[in-house]
């Protein structure tokens, strides 16, 4: 017997064409580079987007072709999440805080043909033009200033639109958009997503007990739309007709807790270290902010307890969620379940605080260091494996190797080890190389910064594994106290006694003003390790 169902593609196109048509009053605003707030509508962005689209084939865009981007997050960037998809090309959105040599090495990789690029951009892409390809350049031209020679203008090349664009053809399998990883490890590596995996992603990002988007929310991503499609959320938001904020350039404290304010935003999302310093400035002045209840994803590196329980006083409520630029890249979330929250506030915090519940359709499993598949009782570590809808099966024009795929159908390495409990919730304890290992015995680098940043003089902690004469490695805590606070060594490690054994304490701590982080905003583990390279134990 066979289905009766039909088989209709999973395509962007579609939820470009019915954001136009049912939502088409709905507001998206842009938080300008001059700080004026652009406003248009859904309506705005659907006959754009399409616009964009038909330009980009008469000027001879086919099938698969690469895009680039070079821009942060707003209005004209959402409408190349769409337009490009909606022509057959590939989105490829670039890092804007990677050194010039590094895009350009990406662009050089990924072959992209076209890009659009911001006008208050364009001295970055200065740097690495001479050494790149591209057949146009796409200049957004928010200041209003002329568009430099050997570009043009995005307004005017969307103006050359008649309006009666008709999409191609397309398959569900077709690229829509490519991603580098940020390659701290080796050269950055291409995901390649898919319309259907994209569209699967969105709707599995969406549920009630994901991210819980739908059209009563106003959405604004801090991350970056550069950083795996600000995961996922524009396509998300779009898809169930959320108003859409976007932040533009100014992604300070101020800068956003007042278009939380003034947007009524609902539900943002980014990585711990921004959230940290909003929380400092909430703190500094808890008065000075009306904000609305407002639901904040947390993710890409371990969100502290501290935070979850900082931002709960004023209504901020953070749902921690884990994932990699290979997983689309939400792959869990962690809301505690009905059983888990009626054991108490302290059982709930300790919930939020995992990484979460695998997402359906999304397999996992923990292999441990003799290959085998580690059970789920909380404590057994293994490396996370995954497969699913929206997992990369391989990189773009790489060699598939066993050390990121396992060869047993084909599922994704992840390098993050973790644990999972009776429940099924995933804790992070690290990445597998920034574990510590101290005389034949691991040591979570992430339970004890989490543990550190608990304490109240400390604004931000990392912990990283330094080589040790005696017991190989062990634990170097580099600590950014609160303003006007000076914690020390032995304090810190007091605090902490109660929750861990005492070889597993950090041997020093660093005091300084500033943790070094990666293009992405988190702790750049790699970096603190060069900079301590010569710290010498003091005992
Ligand atoms: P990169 O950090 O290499 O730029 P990604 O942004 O794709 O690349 O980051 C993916 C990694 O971030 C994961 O493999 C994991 O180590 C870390 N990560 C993401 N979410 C969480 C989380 N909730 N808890 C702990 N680690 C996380």
């Amino acid at each position: 017997m066979q289905s009766t169902m039909m088989d209709t593609p999973l395509t962007l196109d579609h939820l470009l064409e019915r954001a136009g048509k049912v939502f088409g009053n709905v507001e998206i605003v842009t938080h300008m580079p001059d700080k004026s707030l652009h406003r248009y509508t859904y309506g705005d962005f659907y006959q754009r987007s399409r616009a964009l689209a038909e330009a980009l084939l008469a000027a001879g865009l086919k099938r698969g072709d690469r895009v680039a981007t070079l821009c942060w997050n707003h209005y004209v960037h959402l409408e190349a999440y769409f337009g490009i998809p909606a022509a057959g090309g590939v989105l490829h959105t670039l890092n804007l805080r990677l050194h010039p040599d590094d895009i350009a090495w990406i662009v050089n990789h990924a072959k992209d043909r076209f890009l659009i690029v911001d006008d208050v951009l364009l001295p970055l892409l200065q740097k690495f033009q001479g050494e790149v390809d591209l057949e146009r350049v796409l200049v957004v031209p928010f200041s209003g200033k002329p568009v430099p020679e050997g570009s043009e203008s995005y307004e005017d090349f969307i103006a050359t639109a008649s309006g009666d664009f008709e999409y191609p053809e397309k398959d569900e399998n077709d690229p829509c958009g490519m991603c580098y990883t940020s390659g701290t490890t080796g050269r950055p590596k291409g995901v390649v997503y898919s319309h259907r995996s994209t569209c699967l992603h969105a709707l599995g990002a969406a549920l009630p007990d994901s991210t819980g988007l739908s059209f009563q929310d106003g959405v604004l991503p801090v991350v970056p739309m550069f950083h795996a499609n600000a995961w996922g959320m524009p396509y998300a938001a779009t898809m169930v007709g959320a108003r859409q904020i976007f932040p533009g350039p100014h992604l300070d404290g101020d800068s956003l807790l007042k278009l939380y304010e003034t947007e009524q935003v609902t539900m943002s999302a980014g990585v711990p270290t921004i959230w940290l310093g909003i929380l400092q400035a909430l703190d500094a002045n808890p008065e000075k902010w009306k904000l609305p209840a407002m639901r904040m994803t947390v993710g890409g590196a371990a969100v502290p307890e501290s935070l979850i329980r900082g931002m709960d006083k004023y209504g901020l409520r953070v749902i921690q969620g884990w994932g990699m630029t290979e997983t689309s890249p939400l792959a869990a979330v962690s809301i505690p379940r009905p059983e888990i929250s009626a054991k108490g506030e302290d059982a709930a915090y300790a919930y939020r605080a995992k990484a979460g519940v695998i997402s359906p359709f999304v397999d996992i499993r923990l292999i441990d260091d003799d290959g085998k598949e580690a059970p789920w009782d909380g404590e057994s570590m293994g490396e996370i494996q995954v497969r699913g809808p929206w997992i990369t099966g391989k990189y773009h024009d790489v060699p598939v190797s066993e050390d990121k795929f396992a060869p047993d159908g084909g599922w994704l390495r992840t390098g993050d080890v973790a644990t999972i409990d009776e429940y099924g919730y995933i804790k992070i304890t690290d990445r597998t190389k920034d574990l510590i290992k101290s005389g034949g015995e691991w040591i979570s680098s992430v339970d004890l910064e989490n543990a550190i940043m608990g304490h109240p003089d400390v604004a931000e902690a990392a912990v990283i594994a330094m080589p040790h004469p005696k017991w190989d490695e062990r634990p170097l805590a580099v600590v950014v106290p609160r303003a006007g606070k000076k914690p020390d060594a032995a304090t810190l490690n007091t605090f902490l006694a109660d929750r861990f054994a005492k070889w597993m304490l950090p041997d020093d701590y660093v005091f300084t003003d500033e943790i070094p982080k990666t293009s992405t905003g988190k702790f750049s583990k790699l970096t603190m390790r060069e900079q301590h390279k010569d710290h010498e134990w003091s005992a």
